[in-house]
């Protein structure tokens, strides 16, 4: 699982998503109630990312908040901004932030 922070250098739009499957165990048990994918997705209703569980049995393409048709976005390090078309900055957060300057 990532997480990712997008900025457009053009109108300054800016959000964080997370993206993929959650890192804890996800191995083979016959328990899957906690499987989760997140996937990035542009609503064009409110010109901005969302991301969602693609596993969940409640989603269906749709945007949370507003039920419109989500568009989805097959590669979240090329990503464009929602609202200009510009290309935005992809930064690749690390969840644990644990080294701050030790190259360890
Ligand atoms: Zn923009
Ligand atoms: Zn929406």
């Amino acid at each position: 699982m990532k997480i990712y922070s997008f900025k457009c250098p053009a109108c300054g739009y800016e959000s964080k998503h997370t993206v993929g499957t959650p890192d804890m165990d996800q191995i083979l048990t016959d328990v899957n109630n906690d499987f989760a994918q997140y996937r990035l997705f542009v609503c064009r209703k409110e010109l901005t990312l969302v991301h969602a569980d693609v596993l969940d049995a409640h989603f269906d393409n749709k945007c949370p908040s507003d039920k419109s048709e989500l568009e989805p976005i097959d590669d979240p390090e090329h990503v464009k901004c929602p609202r200009c078309g510009n290309e935005l900055k992809v930064e690749d957060i690390k969840p644990l932030a644990a080294s701050d300057g030790s190259a360890e």
